[in-house]
């Protein structure tokens, strides 16, 4: 049950009470060794001390980040003093067994709490002294072991009271200790690294979210900003994090950012009831079509806006077939993606090597709950995703015509991209597809006037010789302010109109409306997306 102390290592950073200590342990027949720092302070007192390079034939080196890693060090904390085969060991190898180990560690976390370079930080994260610490734990059966200054008199007053041995309960209690010690000084180590690395910028993110790394990208919105693509822990929703991507170059940063847009959009149209594709161009959709097969809703979509269409995204809600491909391939296209795609469709997007092609496994669900996340000065914004889908809006006709089946349809339809249109977004529909899309204007009545001439120039790039806007529906992401955006509307031909209501002028909009001859449906719901 008692372990005699003979020998004790001693190798400390905080020399508190060392001295006295030693003494007393000197004084107790106790033979002593120490590292450099500890050696001097022992000997200037007058004491006699073995230094630890006599133990392992090898000086101190590399500014002491190798000082006692040694068999002649770990071999006399580990060996087991009644096992023969460590005994011959010992004997073999000149190693010298220690009774009792003195360590505490280099400062790191006082280091890091002064606020000192990282670089000090690390050359602070002592190595050896661990090593010795756990080592001289394990073997607590044979060794003693003290990593706190308070634990002196404890060893000090067994040595008394047991005739210069250590009881193995005051053993166990220190290397129980020790463990402990070693334990949260790695943890604090550990701790430190992580909020190095989440300090990087290219981290930031990751650290927001809490997501893990998928994709480096080669830089951000513009070539001089570094930038990552992190996922999300938790549920996955189909998009562009689960997606496969078959071919084409590498991603980037815009173009990511592009076909959430577009595929968050075409999650909108089930595919069991429709064929739906979305172009999407710096992050806004350019057209957008439901169609009986995806090559008729794709064909529909590029006529809203065929300039604009050029280098876009293009979603679609259904797997990728030939017929669609084939169509899609013809035009310049950045990405393309599907819940899935025909093998045939493969081969034919493989003609084009740059076009990137994804599979995401899947359709989103739109009224999935979820959060979307912005950044600010100095913060973030959380908030709910926008879930809220028009099919389940109680829609309330406020004007003295009612819209036809065919005007309600396509003023669903309208109001259902207008949610991923950047605001002040204005729609025009027709036939479940769009028409005319103003975005991101400042003001709603100039989104008004845009979409309205994009009406008028979808219809000249088509060789028609009215407006699209004539006899088309359309959508107003948020309520129209005053009347005039309305009346823009109704200037360019549309018969049917959708929006939230609830402006104070609600009732001189309503009058405009009356007055132009168009139905008008409130959703109750607003879809601002900025
Ligand atoms: P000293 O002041 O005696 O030179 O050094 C004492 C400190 O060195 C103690 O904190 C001890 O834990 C640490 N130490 C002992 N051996 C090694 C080693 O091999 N490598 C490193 N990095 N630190 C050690």
């Amino acid at each position: 049950d008692l372990s005699r102390i003979s020998r004790a290592l001693l190798s400390v950073s905080d020399k508190t009470g060392l001295v006295e200590f030693a003494r007393a342990l000197a004084a107790r027949g106790v033979t002593l060794v120490s590292t450099g720092g500890t050696h001097r302070t022992l000997t200037e007192a007058g004491l006699p001390v073995t230094e630890v390079s006599d133990l392992t034939g090898f000086p101190e080196m590399m500014d002491g980040r190798v000082k006692t890693l040694h068999p002649g060090v770990h071999g006399g904390l580990l060996a087991i003093r009644d096992n023969p085969e460590h005994q011959a060991a010992m004997l073999a190898h000149g190693i010298a067994a220690i009774d009792l180990l003195v360590v505490n560690l280099y400062p790191f976390e006082a280091t890091l709490a002064a606020g000192k370079p990282a670089a000090d930080c690390i050359e602070n994260i002592d190595i050896g002294g661990p090593a010795m610490i756990r080592a001289a734990a394990k073997n607590h059966e044979d060794v003693a072991v003290v990593v706190d200054v308070a634990d002196y008199a404890t060893v000090l007053a067994d040595l008394d009271a047991h005739d210069g041995a250590v009881t193995r309960a005051t053993r166990r209690r220190l290397a129980q200790k020790a463990y402990a010690r070693t334990a949260s000084y790695d943890a604090a180590i550990a701790t430190w690294l992580a909020g190095e690395i989440a300090a990087e910028p290219e981290t930031q993110t990751f650290r927001a979210l809490g997501g893990t790394l998928a994709q480096g990208l080669r830089y951000g919105e513009n070539p001089h900003m570094k930038a990552a693509f992190y996922r999300t822990a938790g549920a996955a929703r189909p998009g562009v994090a689960t997606a496969r991507q078959l071919q084409g170059k590498e991603l980037s940063y815009n173009n990511l950012n592009d076909t959430d847009a577009a595929y968050e959009a075409v999650s909108e149209f089930d595919p069991a009831r429709t064929a739906a594709v979305v172009i999407v161009k710096h992050a806004n959709p350019c057209g957008v079509a439901e169609g009986a097969s995806l090559v008729e809703a794709y064909e529909r979509a590029l006529r809203c806006d065929p300039v604009s269409a050029f280098g876009g995204i293009v979603a679609l809600n259904r797997t990728l077939d030939a017929e669609a491909a084939r169509r899609i391939v013809e035009i310049f296209t950045e990405v393309i993606i599907a819940p899935d795609a025909t093998e045939e469709a493969v081969a034919i997007v493989a003609a084009k090597k740059n076009l990137r092609l994804l599979t995401a496994g899947g359709i989103a669900d739109p009224r999935a709950p979820g959060q979307a996340w912005r950044t600010v000065a100095g913060g973030f914004l959380v908030q709910d995703r926008d879930n809220a889908v028009v099919d389940d809006m109680p829609l309330k006709v406020v004007t003295k015509r009612a819209p036809t089946e065919a005007e309600l349809s396509d003023l669903r339809f309208a109001f259902r991209v207008a949610k991923h249109v950047k605001s002040n977004a204005i729609v025009y529909a027709r036939d479940g597809a769009t028409v005319g899309i103003g975005a991101g204007q400042m003001s709603r009545v100039d989104s008004s006037r845009i979409a309205a001439w994009k009406a008028a120039e979808a219809a000249k790039a088509a060789g028609l010789p009215e407006s699209l806007a004539r006899g088309a529906v359309v959508a107003s992401d948020a309520f129209f302010p005053f009347a005039d955006g309305l009346l823009a509307a109704a200037e360019a031909g549309a018969t049917a109109v959708i929006q939230p209501g609830g402006s104070m002028r609600d009732d001189e909009v309503i009058r405009a409306a009356d007055e132009a001859g168009l139905a008008m449906v409130l959703t109750g719901h607003r879809h601002f997306r900025h």
